[in-house]
């Protein structure tokens, strides 16, 4: 037995509080009728059909990647000009796997890709504080007084960004290399806050999320998750 809205989510579907919506609304079907009772407990032998397709759980182990997404590919799973999305490069996995949140197509690094609604939801939330860690290069010099600024919080148009780590890599004349830690996740969040110190964001490749970090995964290249590290996430 599991509830319904984990059920749900653990197919990759939904997050189990879209579940509960799906639900709320009409949109699940039990044994071939709707069900709106959010506790449900689906039983062994239930066919489960959300928004008309039918969940096959047996065939959904949850799976977790970590990905080194390359320059040039967009992370939401089709896009309109047909640029090649961070789907095309884990082709040999057999499971429907989404980005937990989202690299901008000019950005490199690390994305994390997953069917299991929950944890996506759960890592996307400012709320459960993971950093998130970028590696920048920025046109000009970063004054110690716009480092404090980005440390303290910008205003990114409408939106003041919350404390913040930037350490200093690398200061040359006509750029500078600086790492950024931030744990929200605002459309092009980085590129903003430089932007708002009065520096462009030339390059930009995000290392780490948390304590997981690229190491040697190269561009373009995947891994599973270890044990250990499904569990630091969880
Ligand atoms: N911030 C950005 O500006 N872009 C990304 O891709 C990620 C974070």
């Amino acid at each position: 037995m599991m509830r319904l809205n984990k059920y749900i989510a653990q197919a990759g579907l939904a997050s189990r509080r879209k579940a509960d919506e799906f639900t709320a609304n009409g949109n699940v079907k039990i044994n071939g009728l709707v069900v709106k009772e959010l506790g449900y407990d689906v039983k062994d032998g239930d066919v489960v059909e959300v928004n008309g397709r039918r969940i096959d759980y047996a065939a959904q182990k949850p799976v977790y990647i970590m990905l080194n997404k390359p320059l040039g590919y967009i992370t939401s799973s089709n896009d309109e000009k047909g640029r090649p999305t961070v789907q095309d490069l884990v082709k040999d996995i057999d499971a429907r796997l989404f980005s937990v949140g989202r690299l901008d197509y000019n950005t490199s690094g690390m994305l994390l890709m997953t069917n299991d609604g929950d944890m996506a939801y759960k890592l996307t939330h400012p709320k459960h504080h993971i950093y998130k860690t970028y590696r920048a290069r920025v046109s000009g010099i970063l004054s110690n007084e716009k480092i404090a600024r980005l440390k303290n919080g910008v205003d990114i148009g409408g939106f003041v960004t919350s404390k913040a780590n930037v350490k200093v890599i690398k200061q040359a004349e006509r750029s500078t290399i600086v790492e950024i830690q931030i744990y929200e996740g605002k459309n092009r969040q980085v590129r903003k806050m430089f932007a708002a110190v009065g520096n462009k964001v030339q390059e930009l490749e995000r290392t780490a999320i948390g304590e997981l970090h690229l190491g040697r995964l190269m561009l373009g290249h995947y891994r599973k998750l270890t044990p250990k590290e499904i569990e630091y996430l969880k």
